[in-house]
């Protein structure tokens, strides 16, 4: 079963995932849903993503949950932030599920329990979920007793719900030229459709949900979004956007077609949402660049960190009444529309800054710290004997999640992976060349501890 920093045998950071059929099964995903359903105890919202298997989990998933006893609204193909606001503004929703394995391959499948407010689960929730699902105490009900299914589209609500958040008479009046990559993802369902209501130009590419994701790998990094840049500098558009399989998640491209970094995305936003706010707390976790802080600072507010995962910076954003949060991988979250990763939101929230300092997307990230992110692999079997080790090669480090090692120029982390046999060690600098160095040192202290 492929992990992400799991909370046990079962469930990662973003529920449970991997390969449909092989690691994920119907099986699984039955039992899943009479999990939530006796957990939740009322009607449960599901809905999925564009993934060849998708309709074949949610199927399972809906049969689980009504054979314990609860009813099902199907919403269909949506992008999981559209389904957690669903969530959210219906008041006898109990819970959802999302069937998704967000910017995963297209091999890839997973389900993703959401709480009556929207919110992902939080990890002491999945691990209840798992407790529930391994010792197979989950309810199943008699046959006069087993659940309905009825259908809505909360499409609409979610195009609408961020529409009453931003400024829609200022963006329309900019009439945008965008270029809009949905990586044939969830999202080509919804923001299409938000574009073209905020009054922008829209050229749509990989705009059709399309499970065997023919033209990208759903994950809207740099590396996978290169047709989207060559787009944006041959339309003459003013920015591009990128989407990942879910649409929780949005990466831009500049007016020049160069791609923006997420962390310089995460740290914009951040500044802004201080500025308007006269300071606050700005919740990112431990591996977020360094220029976020420093954006952040300058603006008069905080950051308070948190280990690595969504659902920890939703659950931090909410215990410190943030006034914004984010992940450094285009996820960003706007409390007053939902505490959760929304690439609609993202993407709304840009065009409206864009048109209210009246500036390029490249003029507004000018200002924004520029530095030197590096990563590494290190094989590394034994996890405990790392983290002690961690603990006595750096006593003073931040142990939030792994050990952060905080130089004047610059930090290291290193944390051991919750999927794979290895440690991520990150370094970051101002100059390449202290970077590299501070990844070097990362990397042969692992390696030291594990020897
Ligand atoms: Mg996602």
């Amino acid at each position: 079963m492929t992990r992400i920093g799991g909370a046990g045998k079962l469930f990662g950071t973003d529920g449970v995932r991997g390969v449909a059929n092989e690691e994920l099964t119907v099986e699984m995903a039955v039992n899943l849903g009479r999990v939530i359903a006796t957990l939740r105890n009322g009607t449960i919202a599901v809905g999925m993503d564009a993934r060849l298997s998708s309709p074949m989990f949610k199927s399972a998933v809906i049969a689980g949950i009504t054979s314990a006893g609860c009813s099902v609204v199907d919403l269909g193909l949506v992008p999981t932030p559209a389904l957690q606001y669903y969530v959210k503004c219906k008041k006898d929703i109990a819970g959802g599920v999302v069937v998704t394995a967000s910017h995963n391959p297209r091999q890839y499948n997973g389900i993703k329990f959401i709480q009556d407010d929207g919110r992902e689960f939080t990890r002491s929730m999945d691990e209840e979920s798992e407790r529930l699902y391994l010792s197979k105490s989950y309810r199943i009900v008699s046959w006069d007793r087993v659940g309905k299914v009825y259908s809505e589209d909360c499409k609409r609500m979610y195009i609408e719900g961020v529409m009453e958040k931003v400024d829609v008479d200022l963006i329309a009046d900019k009439k945008f030229k965008v270029v809009l990559d949905c990586g044939n993802g969830a999202g080509a369902v919804t923001s299409p459709e938000l574009l073209r209501r905020l009054g922008c130009r829209c050229i749509g590419i990989n705009s059709h949900p399309d499970g065997t994701f023919p033209c990208r790998n759903p994950e809207p990094v740099k590396d996978n979004v290169g047709f989207l840049m060559q787009c944006v500098r041959d339309a003459k558009a003013d920015i591009g956007i990128a989407h990942d399989g879910d649409a929780d998640r949005a990466t831009f491209v500049d007016e020049r077609g160069e791609f923006v970094p997420e962390d310089v995305m995460l740290a914009l936003m951040a500044k802004h949402y201080v500025e308007k706010n006269g300071g606050g707390i700005v919740v990112t976790p431990v591996s977020s660049s360094k220029c976020v802080e420093d954006a952040v600072k300058e603006a008069g507010g905080k950051v308070v960190y948190t280990p690595v995962g969504s659902p920890v910076v939703a659950e931090t954003m909410l215990r410190e009444k943030a006034v914004f949060g984010g992940e450094g991988n285009g996820g960003l979250v706007f409390p007053e529309h939902l505490l959760a990763r929304d690439g609609a939101m993202s993407l709304s929230r840009v065009l409206e800054l864009m048109a209210e300092e009246k500036k390029k997307l490249s003029e507004l990230i000018r200002d924004i710290p520029t530095y030197v992110t590096l990563k590494a692999k290190v094989p590394c079997k034994d996890k405990l004997k790392l983290l002690e080790g961690l603990k006595n090669a750096f006593p003073d480090a931040d142990f939030t999640d792994g050990a952060k090692v905080e130089y004047e120029d610059g930090w290291i982390l290193i944390r051991p992976s919750g999927t794979e046999p290895i440690a991520r060690v990150m370094a970051e600098s101002k100059s390449e060349s202290r970077a590299r160095e501070l990844l070097e040192m990362g990397i042969n202290t692992v390696k030291k501890i594990l020897t």
